[in-house]
């Protein structure tokens, strides 16, 4: 089956992970900018690190079969030096040009502080200053419905942003309604361990339905699978949803958001 995977760190992964997702039908993987696993010592770490998703990523990827996208940003645990961040911030406009650049993203808020909240504005003006997309990371656990509303408000208050233009990624069940009513597309992320599993991404699926969802593996250096969407996609299949369905959460959804920034064209 044909899927999408909208969310995926790959710069953390082996080259097998590559061959099972290729293998799984997975026709393109969209990298987030994210944290390490540690901070960066300087904006330099940052720069290089996206030369490697605009550059280096997007050829290891074509290896198997793979189209490669990324979307650029500080994340939110890097963001409680402001300083740091203008400085981050400032390198991004260059990268925007380059071909696989779907946007700014993940931004958002980790634990709600204050300067992370400023740095989610500066990168939400940010992305109405060159018309991108944006792509935002919520807190966990008992942080995130406090950060989802956060987010919300600073996104509804920036008459320049679009809500067919953001997702929010990360809803569960007590966020998911909140993005939707808000016009903005909601992502659900497969964990084995936190986050979603299989069997709740579809509850949601059925109780809220299908418009302006997608979901992801947001596989990174922790533990995670990157083969979450397929596997999820065969768990649907056995509660009786038929083809059709399948593939509009995992390949047509994500499809119709991500042709919303010129340089998303699969080549399949
Ligand atoms: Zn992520």
């Amino acid at each position: 089956m044909k899927y999408i995977e909208p969310h995926a760190h790959m710069v953390s992964r082996t080259t097998d992970d590559y061959q099972h997702m290729a293998l799984a039908g997975c026709a393109a993987v969209c990298e987030p900018a994210f944290w390490a696993g540690f901070d960066r010592s300087s904006a330099a770490g940052f720069h290089d690190y996206f030369c490697q998703l605009t550059e280096h990523e997007p050829k290891r990827a074509a290896k198997f079969g793979l189209q490669h996208f990324c979307w650029l940003c500080i994340n939110s645990k890097e963001a409680e030096d402001v300083k740091l961040a203008e400085e981050v911030i400032a390198l991004i406009p260059k990268f925007l040009h380059c071909p696989n650049v779907l946007g700014i993203g993940e931004i958002g808020l980790n634990k709600n502080s204050r300067n992370e909240l400023r740095v989610l504005e500066m990168q939400v003006e940010l992305a109405a200053e060159h018309d991108q997309l944006i792509l935002v990371h919520t807190p966990h656990l008992e942080d995130k419905l406090k950060g989802t509303r956060l987010i919300l408000d600073v996104l509804k208050n920036d008459p320049r942003i679009q809500p067919e233009r953001v997702i929010i990624d990360h809803v569960e069940e007590h966020t998911v309604e909140l993005v939707l009513n808000c016009g903005m597309w909601a992502g659900m992320t497969l964990y084995p361990e936190t986050k979603c599993t299989p069997a709740r991404a579809i509850d949601i699926l059925e109780t809220y339905g299908s418009e302006k969802i997608w979901m992801n593996s947001a596989c990174d250096w922790g533990v995670s699978d990157p083969l979450a969407v397929p596997k999820t996609a065969l768990e649907m299949k056995k509660r009786g949803h038929l083809a059709a369905a399948i593939g509009k959460i995992i390949f047509e959804n994500p499809k119709k958001f991500l042709r919303q920034s010129p340089n998303f064209k699969l080549g399949v």
